[in-house]
């Protein structure tokens, strides 16, 4: 970015990746209950999700088909075969050593998410969608990571079910990245795979970097996408704290830039209770992972899984139908839809009543 002359006009290239629990009963490999929310530290594990040697992961049947559906919502790609990974790094939250995930033959591939902002479309494409399992939980005592006494640690979450959804560098706007984690939010909710009001249900880390801005009429150039330093911010737990953290270092990155300074290639940590953004540590590479496919896991076939698992109809369509069906305002219909509890309470009532009634009603 060094080349760039002070004066030019920047925009925000922005790209997420939102980790989301899904919701089953057990967890991904073992059969240790997910329900762990007021259970003592440490009571919902076992050999295997502790790493115990010789404790073998058994893939949780519940949490590929849960992967397949929102791959079917997002229009993704499901190959006809999905392996697991070992991604290693030593971290107390993580019993083995390493993190079983999917690497190079994800579960879904080259999806799309439309979303509106202010009546503007936005087409945002998914590269990929991976499941894997979450980490433990540390609690740090007297202090924050740096300053505690001492920590502790909870494996009762480690080999909780996640979904890591990885975007394109699609959003030029903080306010794109709520739209879309509040649309995400909705299928998920559709599809009933997902809990909101679970506590860290919704992790995003957002990439974000700054670009000249006459690059930026229509397509980004991807030579410009590649040169830019861009930073992670991690930590971000919420749609607000996505838009205030992108907001936060779109102005950091910009005065940066216009004061003829660079902007570092790092990974940062949103402090939400302070509003800002702190560096933590430059970013580790992919080579450091030591990525290597799980031999405790053969490769999954999932060719036949996607015509086999039906999806119900999704919010943008439900919102449309409820338009010419019941003749409702687009406002009536958006309010109406959602959350699919409400929209099938609405078709209930409609049917028995008069549907200009049951929309006043239900809203
Ligand atoms: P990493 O392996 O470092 O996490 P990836 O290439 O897998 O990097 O990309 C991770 C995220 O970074 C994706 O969401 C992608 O859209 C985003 N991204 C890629 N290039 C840029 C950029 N120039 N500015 C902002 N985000 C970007
Ligand atoms: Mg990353
Ligand atoms: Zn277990």
């Amino acid at each position: 970015m060094s080349t760039q002359a002070a004066t030019e006009d920047l925009a925000a290239v922005i790209g997420l990746e939102v980790h989301v629990q899904l919701e089953t009963d057990t967890k991904i490999f073992c059969g240790c209950s997910t329900d762990a929310a007021d259970a003592e530290p440490n009571t919902h594990t076992c050999p295997t999700c502790l790493g115990l040697p010789g404790a073998l992961p058994v893939l949780n049947e519940g949490a590929v088909e849960a992967a397949v559906r929102l791959g079917k919502a997002l229009h993704a790609d499901i190959p006809e075969r999905t392996t697991f990974h070992r991604k290693n790094y030593f971290y107390p939250d993580l019993p083995k050593g390493f993190q079983l995930t999917q690497y190079d033959a994800p579960i879904c591939q080259d999806g799309e998410l439309e979303v509106r902002v202010e009546d503007r479309r936005r087409d945002i494409g998914i590269t990929r969608a991976h499941l894997e399992e979450d980490p433990g939980s540390l609690q740090h005592v007297g202090g924050s990571i740096d300053t505690a006494d001492y920590t502790k640690v909870d494996y009762n979450r480690a080999g909780t079910p996640l979904v890591e959804i990885v975007t394109e560098p699609d959003f030029r706007s903080p306010d794109e990245t709520r739209a879309f984690l509040a649309k995400l939010e909705e299928v998920l909710e559709y599809l009933g795979v997902y809990d909101a009001e679970r506590d860290g249900s919704l992790r995003v880390d957002a990439n974000i970097s700054m670009v000249p801005a006459d690059e930026l009429a229509g397509d980004v150039d991807d030579a410009a996408l590649e040169e830019a330093n861009r930073t992670e911010v991690k930590n971000i737990s919420s749609h607000k704290g996505a838009q205030q953290a992108l907001a936060y270092e779109v102005t950091r990155q910009r005065n940066a830039i216009q004061r003829g300074r660079e902007v570092e290639q790092e990974t940062r940590h949103w402090d939400e209770s302070r509003g800002i953004t702190v560096s933590m540590r430059s970013k580790e590479a992919e080579k450091d992972y030591r990525y290597f496919e799980e031999a405790d896991l053969p490769p999954l076939e999932v060719s036949d899984w996607k015509e086999r698992l039906e999806i119900p109809e999704l919010p943008d369509a439900r919102r449309e139908r409820f338009r010419e069906e019941y003749g409702l305002s687009s406002e009536a219909a958006s309010k109406l839809t959602s959350t699919k509890e409400v929209a099938d309470f609405f078709e209930d009532v409609a049917e028995q009543y008069d549907p200009d009634l049951a929309a006043t009603w239900v809203a």
